[in-house]
């Protein structure tokens, strides 16, 4: 299937093939693993569990350990220095993709194949015109970023999948003919310059956009910030039909000079007008009257931006249409207007081999926790409503390898596995004994902001971290506000968020609240951040590497730097009760 064959076509075959593979996703999956082991049994890594002639699946579930990424660094890092014998691959390791790390902690370094990249950029490829099976009408505006590559010790490349993906002709011959941002803003390094040819784009050729999208919503709702600063200068540019001068990538002002072809003042006074409302409500819709949904993914910590999206939707369905990652792409939305928060991921059994490790999930009045139990189960053996941790087992050496993704399963179509996101692994809040997850967090911040809903108070990003400074410790939230109808800081009762401290608290477990009641954990205190502060730690986790593309925003803190960057733009502080009744 290559990128010109119709789209229409490539949609119908599409349905066959996705029926194919969810019919057959057990028999799909035994076959995946037999050709796996058969490759590499004779690796370094593999040899060290089964000799070559007993690479069967048995061996290779008694025999080969769950690891995560820390266990087989030392196996990545010598392939990163030059060493070219088989160590997790029987064939050469041609590239890495260097994940975002922003959510999990650390970056990674994950090896890639011809040949696994081909299998896994044709899944991409379909299953992104699967979810949007209206691709032969209209054109997407669909945000996409590139950072420089690095090149590892021994010379090879490692880049986000967002970059590499954006560099290949199955990009550059297909999808971006779908979408209207020209190619050379999209590779362009400037995230700020690409950003801004991006945006005066999708401005100029308004009236042919039916979809709005960036890979992740935190990437979204930084565009909607960029628009908020950029759009009397784009207006300008559309007015006068020059484009700004510090423009200087040849490669964008080459591009632009193909879009921005003359002045258009009267397109110019139309968006301003838009521009200048007070309320940004349901700007999307006006700025691009076309436009059907917004596609973007928002579940897991991107569901933060959700009330944010729907705003400035003004009732454009969000669609979530993908459950991705660098080590392997696991499933896509079959229900693309489903409710955001409902949204599950049908499973696509050949992109890689899935486990399923069952986590306990205790709530309730017992103490909450998340920790893994039992043996990993096939994908045929997941069972309805109870939660995993996914587990792959790749067609680029990565074997049996804890992704430190939570799921639920939620059903099956045919024979592939349904889950919804619940979040990352080991993200936690902890002082001492207590841990409350990335979810439990969210659900309780859910609950508290609801207060705020009836002064026009919004919450657009939050973090966390654990202050073991002083003793006792304590949570501190990082909250960054707006008024629905504009972008001042709101005027803060210190009731209201001494009563939102309070309700978060409420929520967390019997282990955190007992803790608190024995003293053993100080008062939460919420700081308040200035408009913008979330988009410096998004600067700062870029400028580290991590790709905006990518970028998933820490619900828990660990980094100093971070931390700090969030503390200079605290605006106000608030504290729960000292003693918690
Ligand atoms: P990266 O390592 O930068 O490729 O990011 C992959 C991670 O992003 C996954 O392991 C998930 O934690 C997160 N992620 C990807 N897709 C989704 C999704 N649909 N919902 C929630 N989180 C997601």
């Amino acid at each position: 299937m290559d990128g010109d064959i119709e789209i229409k076509e490539i949609y119908e075959n599409g349905m066959k093939i996705f029926e194919h593979l969810t019919n057959n996703a057990h028999e799909l999956q035994e076959q995946m693993l037999e050709e796996i082991l058969k490759r590499n049994a004779g690796t370094e890594y593999l040899s060290r569990f089964f000799s070559s002639d007993q690479a069967d699946k048995q061996s290779f579930k008694t025999n080969v350990p769950i690891v995560t990424y820390e266990d087989i660094k030392p196996y990545i890092d010598r392939i990163a220095n030059g060493e070219t014998s088989s160590i997790l691959f029987a064939d050469p390791i041609t590239q890495f993709i260097r994940s975002a790390g922003t959510s999990g902690g650390q970056q990674k370094l994950i090896p890639i194949t011809t040949e696994s990249f081909e299998k896994g950029k044709y899944i991409v490829f379909w299953l992104t015109l699967w979810c949007f099976s209206d691709l032969h009408e209209g054109k997407s505006f669909y945000l996409y970023f590139s950072k420089p590559d690095m090149k590892t010790p021994s010379g090879l490349v490692a880049s986000p999948y967002s970059t590499f993906y954006s560099k290949t002709n199955t990009f550059k011959n297909s999808l971006a003919k779908f979408c209207i941002s020209p190619i050379e803003t999209i590779l362009c390094l400037d995230h700020k310059k690409s950003m801004f040819c991006q945006l005066l784009t999708g401005l100029l050729q308004r009236d042919e956009v039916v979809r709005l999208g960036t890979i992740f919503a935190s990437v979204l709702e930084r565009t909607i910030k960029f628009l908020e600063d950029y759009w009397r200068e784009l207006c300008c540019n559309i007015r006068t039909g020059y484009l700004s001068d510090w423009i200087i990538d040849p490669g964008c002002k080459n591009a632009m000079s193909f879009i921005l072809t003359g002045p258009n003042p009267e397109l110019a006074d139309l968006i301003q007008q838009i521009c200048e409302d007070k309320s940004w409500e349901g700007v999307f819709k006006k700025l691009w009257p076309k436009i059907k949904y917004i596609s973007s993914i928002c579940t897991g910590s991107m569901s933060q931006y959700i009330p944010l999206l729907e705003l400035y939707g003004g009732g454009i369905p969000l669609v979530s249409p993908s459950y991705v990652s660098s080590e392997a792409c696991f499933g896509i939305n079959l229900k693309p207007l489903s409710n955001p928060f409902d949204v599950s991921y049908t499973f696509l059994p050949n992109t890689a081999y899935f486990e399923f490790l069952p986590v306990n999930k205790d709530g309730g009045g017992k103490a909450q926790e998340t920790r893994t139990i039992d043996k990993p189960v096939d994908l045929e053996n997941v069972k309805l409503g109870q939660y995993y941790e996914v587990v792959v087992t790749t067609l680029a050496g990565l074997y049996r390898y804890r992704v430190g993704d939570v799921l639920k399963a939620t059903g099956f179509y045919n024979k592939s596995p349904q889950f919804q996101f619940v979040e990352r692994k080991n993200v936690v809040l902890s002082i001492g004994a207590d841990k409350t997850t990335e979810e439990d967090l969210s659900k309780a911040i859910t609950n508290a902001k609801l207060i705020l809903e009836p002064f026009g108070i919004m919450l657009t990003a939050y973090s966390s971290y654990s202050d073991t400074s002083s003793t006792p410790g304590r949570y501190v939230l990082f909250w960054e506000l707006k008024m629905k109808g504009s972008n001042d800081l709101p005027k803060l009762d210190a009731r209201v968020m001494e009563q939102c401290c309070c309700i978060v608290e409420e929520s967390f477990d019997f282990t955190y609240k007992s803790f608190r009641k024995d003293g053993a954990i100080s008062a939460l205190e919420l700081r308040v951040v200035k408009h913008g502060s979330f988009d410096e730690l998004m600067d700062f986790y870029t400028s580290k590497g991590a790709s905006i593309s990518q970028y998933k925003p820490p619900c828990c803190l660990k980094s100093e730097e971070a931390i700090k960057i969030l503390n200079s733009g605290t605006v106000g502080k608030f504290f729960s009760p000292k003693t918690m009744s």
